[in-house]
């Protein structure tokens, strides 16, 4: 028969119907699939070392001929398996505790690379890790040449050895099916190498280099086609996106802009200009404003919801806690004062009688700006003529809540709000659909907050300052990780720290929000907290994201390496909210979590603190991430392929300019894969 790529794998030799099971396990079914097993490591064996040179304690790789083999127990009944190696330079025995089943593999006459550590039993032993037969009896062998050896992802009853030499067996047969679908002109424009000596490379690298740059073009062929699904999306909504095309009265923003207490940023300028042009354009809006806290949405949300309203069309920002939509009440209402405009508010905590009266007013079109919580989605909320709507902290929000508010107008445009900064590679891959802007400047003269990494020895002077701070009117947030992970010990943890720190300040009216708290109870202390009936808050939970309490100037928290970088931040996003200098000290005794903690201190950049957070935490957590269109990424990597992504994204966004659904007959492999391979290909690359 005719090897094909789609070939399953039991007609290769030496693939039984047990094997052909195990490999099925790894997902291999295909000898395409075979073929695209990529190891996950490497074992760099490129440096050979004479095997006289093989010094005890080092960790070698070395060539030689076998000179002889034997099986020799030990005294604790455990059976070694040892074979002599010789060289130019001398003879090496090699010892395999435990594996006497080796003497079916390696017999005298053999050209062997052998790499481990060499340690000393009766003499000089090598103790491989791994062993590659080079050439059997009588072939010949550079003896004097090592390897680098992938290591493949393995399963139950087949090892990596099994998977490797099953590779390396039929590399040369499987490497002339693939065909590259890629144009040279791309691939120069990429900088990504040809396919097949990069699936050559993956498997069969010279040096380890190769290896990565194999890795490369695999990983780019993923996101090439993830981008390609995306920019296909982002088109077909775009097309089926008709919505109001607002005009720019220049009535209200240019009064809101003339009487702005301070003056915009470059960022925040920038930002109303892209959702002016989208508002002002005949499709909808659907766009992200991602921003650190204190890097001003709010007023950005205010330019667009005014554009709204010039027009004469309301507009709606839903928060999602009753805290967050009355801090926007105030701040919208300071802001709007001079244009003599209020919002409405609707949230759960009104009377009944308060909550009719809104929503009588929202449906008679009396209030131009409503801001509200869920309350805000319920069926008997109607508008009068929603023509905006902003979604703060949107990741709060499940997608139906987000689509229950846009529905209550006639295709309003969108603006989504996140304080929750992610790095770029993230932002176009989970975000593809939409469009993103970002906010990484800070408003001028605002309060800095200094970040000071403590061990436990400078406790009683940290209390010291924050007795000082809250003596001089200032209040204060103690934060402690979850520390169990059951609820019920959590809470206990949090009661006994919040009476600890009651003792050590008695002076000080301490308040506690943990997990265990209903909303209305955490709110409630959260209040208090706001309107300084508390000073000092001890928190087990993470704070409230977007609570603005300016007058808190210092976050402890205690065992800092526990928490990820990005909750760090978000943590000490809760000072330096005023005018006054705030702090973030971070406890900890742990001195391997040190550097981490101290590159945190020494940056305050949200985006780049995300891009820590990645790295660090690498792919395994992002689920969301790690999908795409419900398939899994298996060559790329979010922390180091920014390049290689926005490479994928600028190829793929041309082809799909110039041939929306793949239909012309050089990107028929392009469209095959896609439509194989995700969920919504098919949907979206029907031709039509
Ligand atoms: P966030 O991005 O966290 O939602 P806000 O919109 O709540 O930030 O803004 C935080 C504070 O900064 C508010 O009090 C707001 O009035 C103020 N602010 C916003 N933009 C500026 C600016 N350009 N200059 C000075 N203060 C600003
Ligand atoms: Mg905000």
């Amino acid at each position: 028969m005719t090897l094909s790529l789609r070939t399953s794998v039991k007609y290769l030799k030496g693939v039984g119907p047990k094997r052909a099971e195990a490999l099925a396990r790894l997902g291999i079914r295909s000898v395409g699939d075979l073929l695209y097993h990529a190891p996950h490591r490497y074992l760099d064996a490129t440096t050979v070392t004479p095997l006289a040179k093989a010094q005890v304690g080092q960790d070698v790789t070395c060539v030689g001929r076998v000179a002889s083999t034997g099986i020799l127990p030990t005294r604790r009944g455990l059976r070694v398996f040892r074979a002599v190696l010789r060289d130019q330079s001398g003879p090496l025995e090699c010892a395999w505790p435990g594996q006497p089943f080796l003497e079916r593999q390696i017999r005298k006459g053999q050209l062997l690379l052998v790499t481990g550590p060499v340690r000393y039993y009766h003499g000089r032993q090598l103790v491989p890790r791994e062993f590659v037969i080079l050439a059997e009896d009588g072939e010949g062998g550079e003896p004097d040449r090592g390897l680098v050896l992938p290591v493949y992802p393995a399963t139950e009853g087949l090892t990596h050895r099994q998977i490797r030499a099953l590779v390396q067996q039929h590399l040369d047969e499987l490497l002339p099916l693939v065909n590259d679908p890629h144009p040279r002109s791309l691939r120069t424009a990429a900088g990504i190498p040809e396919l097949r000596p990069a699936l050559a490379a993956v498997h069969r690298p010279a040096v380890p280099a190769d290896a990565e740059a194999g890795r490369r073009r695999l990983a780019f062929d993923e996101l090439f086609d993830q981008q390609l699904v995306q920019a296909r999306a982002r088109a077909l909504a775009k097309r089926g996106r008709a919505g109001i095309t607002f005009t720019n009265k220049k009535a209200l923003t240019t009064r809101l802009k003339q009487h702005l207490p301070f003056e915009l940023t470059g960022d925040q300028r920038q930002a109303i200009r892209e959702i002016t042009d989208d508002m002002l354009a005949p499709l909808r809006m659907h766009r992200l404003l991602m921003g650190d806290v204190g890097t001003g949405k709010t007023v950005v949300a205010l330019f667009a919801m005014l554009l709204a309203v010039e027009n004469d069309y309301q507009a709606a920002i839903m928060a999602p806690t009753e805290l967050l939509a009355e801090q926007h009440v105030a701040t919208l209402s300071r802001l709007l004062e001079p244009l003599s405009l209020k919002p409405d508010l609707l949230i759960g905590r009104l009377s009944a009688a308060e909550k009719t009266a809104a929503r009588e007013r929202i449906a008679a079109g009396g209030p131009r700006l409503v801001v509200g919580t869920h309350a805000l989605i319920q069926e008997s909320v109607q508008f009068h003529r929603l023509g905006l709507v902003v979604i703060d902290e949107q990741h709060r929000f499940g997608v139906e809540q987000r689509a229950a508010l846009v529905e209550k107008g006639d295709a309003p445009d969108v603006l989504l709000l996140t304080a929750t900064p992610i790095p770029r590679s993230l932002a176009l891959t989970l975000y593809g659909d939409l469009d993103v802007t970002q906010l990484r400047e800070r408003p001028p003269g605002r309060g800095t907050v200094k970040t000071a990494l403590r061990t436990e020895t400078a406790r009683p002077k940290i209390y010291e300052f924050i007795r000082s701070e809250c003596a001089a009117g200032r209040q204060a947030y103690v934060t402690y990780p979850v520390i169990e992970e059951s609820e019920r010990a959590d809470l206990k943890a949090a009661t006994v720290m919040a009476g600890r720190i009651a003792k050590v300040f008695p002076e000080l009216a301490v308040g506690l929000v943990h997990g265990r708290l209903r909303p209305e109870e955490r709110d409630a202390t959260m209040r208090a907290f706001r309107d300084r009936a508390v000073q000092l808050l001890v928190a087990t939970s993470v704070i409230e994201v977007g609570i603005d309490v300016a007058n808190a100037t210092v976050m402890l928290i205690e065992h800092a390496e526990r928490f990820g970088l990005a909750q760090l931040h978000q943590l000490r996003g809760r000072v330096g909210r005023g005018t006054a200098p705030s702090h973030c000290i971070l406890l900890s005794d742990v001195p391997e979590a040190a550097p981490r903690l101290q590159a945190f201190a020494d940056t305050t950049d949200g985006f780049k603190i995300a891009e820590l957070d990645l790295q660090e935490r690498g792919m395994g957590e992002l689920a969301g991430a790690r999908q795409s269109g419900g398939v899994p990424l298996r060559y790329a990597n979010f922390a180091t392929d920014l390049p290689l992504l926005e490479a994928a994204r600028r190829a793929a966004g041309e082809i799909i300019a110039r041939d929306p659904a793949l239909a012309q007959p050089q990107h028929a492999a392009y469209r095959e894969r896609i439509v194989a391979r995700y969920e919504r290909g098919f949907e979206l690359f029907r031709v039509g």
